[in-house]
């Protein structure tokens, strides 16, 4: 097909995930054809730098040969296994071997899905048969963050709080509640402890108002995401653990993002010693190199379920549960990021992008740099005292990602005036500088255009 019968076929043909529909009418689709090492090519032939690794999972970078040969392997010797009847393959069994060994210790049994979504939802679905396994059938009240994303499905789009997710899809249901996001930039807090202690008291403050009795699980992820890479202060994370514990209800970690080397650790919960309940992954587990997702939980959750359901089969199950060709994907991205030396290489990388980030808190847009590991953020301001905002109506963010994309460079615009960052952990040095030369002059030349210095 030629270029402009694709871009016509897919206007016709092809919905989008999470873009207005009149938008992308209007405006085309941009067709991606090749990828190597940390670039994308067009089907125009533009060669650009991604630095936002697709969409934060492609932490090997693209064109990982041992990644293909290992797929082409296991596509011959066995394309398909179900995980129904008590059949499974042992790409699926070693790699749950190997997530039960590298993530804390409190989670010991792995329940393979196609994504993130699904590994959201089947959490709550876990959750939920556990505390009616156990006698608790009162325990259906889920609390999240503010600003958090939880996936796509319809439970798990109403623990997300983003107004998209929830306008016109009769969203959040009744049991999901929210309390404020540990958005220290945008909150007015003393310092971190202050903030911590804010967020223990509106936790405690939410469980005290629906019951302990009622409430199930909070779930938060480590590094708010999609909600524009909010990094919370260390010792965040700790204390929601402990005040969970505290509260008797469950704590579930969403490391869709945050899992596989995506801010320093293998997970984010690695590094304050956190020991989730339950944990959902996706993303960086096969480094988008194929669809999967997994949820984790602890030997008393799977012991709840497992004993306290009689002889009926636990009704829960994909076709595409425990892929073989997956799961055979995700061990060789595992071997890339230790054996392979990724998750040094980001370690030793990481300093250069917080540096890079940091250096253009002097641009006249940017108000505020935050990152851990690989993960990061720029939020544009149009006064600095203020913290004033650009108005919306300027698509500031938009604009800057179509005028980064002239410069050959991808990253994600977010609404809110942020602009996220989350490159391969495979980048090189000179990889992480051209994403900054291209950024600054990105940033630079949108400043010139007039409305944007008249909002100023
Ligand atoms: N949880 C979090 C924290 C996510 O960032 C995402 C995806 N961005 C999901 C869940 C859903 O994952 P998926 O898109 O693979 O369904």
């Amino acid at each position: 097909m030629s270029i402009s019968s694709l871009i016509e076929a897919d206007r016709k043909h092809l919905i989008h995930p999470v873009v207005n529909y009149r938008a992308h009418e209007a405006r085309g689709v941009t067709v991606l054809e090749s990828a190597h090492g940390s670039f994308v090519r067009d089907i125009e032939g533009n060669e650009l730098l991604d630095a936002f690794a697709g969409l934060w999972c492609v932490n090997v970078g693209y064109g990982q040969q041992s990644i293909v040969d290992v797929a082409a392997e296991q596509m011959k010797k066995l394309p398909y296994a179900t995980g129904y009847f008590h059949f499974g393959s042992a790409p699926a069994i070693e790699l749950a071997t190997q997530l039960v060994e590298r993530t804390p210790a409190s989670l010991q049994h792995v329940y393979f899905t196609l994504g993130g979504s699904d590994a959201v939802d089947s959490a709550v679905r876990f959750i939920t048969h556990y505390f009616n396994a156990t006698g608790r059938p009162r325990k259906k009240q889920f609390i999240s963050l503010a600003r958090g994303y939880h996936g796509s499905s319809t439970v798990g789009s109403g623990l997300t709080a983003l107004p998209v997710f929830h306008r016109h899809f009769d969203l959040p249901l009744p049991q999901q509640h929210y309390i404020a996001s540990p958005y220290a930039y945008r909150g007015d807090f003393a310092d971190d402890a202050a903030l911590i202690s804010a967020q223990v008291g509106a936790l405690e403050a939410k469980v005290a108002e629906l019951g302990a009795d009622n409430v199930a699980a909070f779930f938060c992820e480590p590094i708010q995401g999609s909600g524009g890479v909010i990094v919370p202060p260390v010792g965040w994370l700790k204390a929601m653990r402990d005040t969970c514990s505290k509260l008797g209800i469950l704590f579930v970690a969403d490391e869709v993002i945050t899992g596989f080397g995506r801010t320093g650790p293998l997970f984010a919960c690695e590094a304050e010693g956190v020991e989730p309940d339950l944990m959902t992954v996706a993303k960086g587990l096969t480094a988008g190199y194929a669809p999967m997702g997994a949820v984790l939980m602890s030997d008393e959750i799977y012991r709840g379920i497992a004993d306290g359901s009689g002889d009926a089969a636990i009704g829960h199950g994909y076709t595409y549960s425990a892929h073989p060709v997956s799961a055979a994907i995700a061990l060789e991205v595992m071997r890339l990021y230790h054996e392979g030396g990724l998750l040094a290489n980001a370690a030793s990388l990481a300093p250069r992008f917080a540096q890079g980030l940091d250096a253009l808190l002097d641009h006249p847009l940017v108000g505020d740099s935050r990152h851990r590991g690989l993960l990061g953020a720029l939020e544009l301001v149009s006064d600095k005292a203020s913290k004033a905002g650009f108005d919306a109506a300027l698509q500031l963010p938009e604009r800057i990602a179509a005028a980064a994309y002239r410069n050959r460079l991808i990253f994600r615009a977010f609404g809110d005036n942020i602009l996220g960052f989350a490159p391969a952990l495979s980048y090189t040095a000179a990889e992480f500088d051209l994403l900054f030369e291209r950024l600054r002059k990105t940033l630079d030349e949108v400043l010139a255009q007039s409305d944007v210095r008249a909002a100023l």
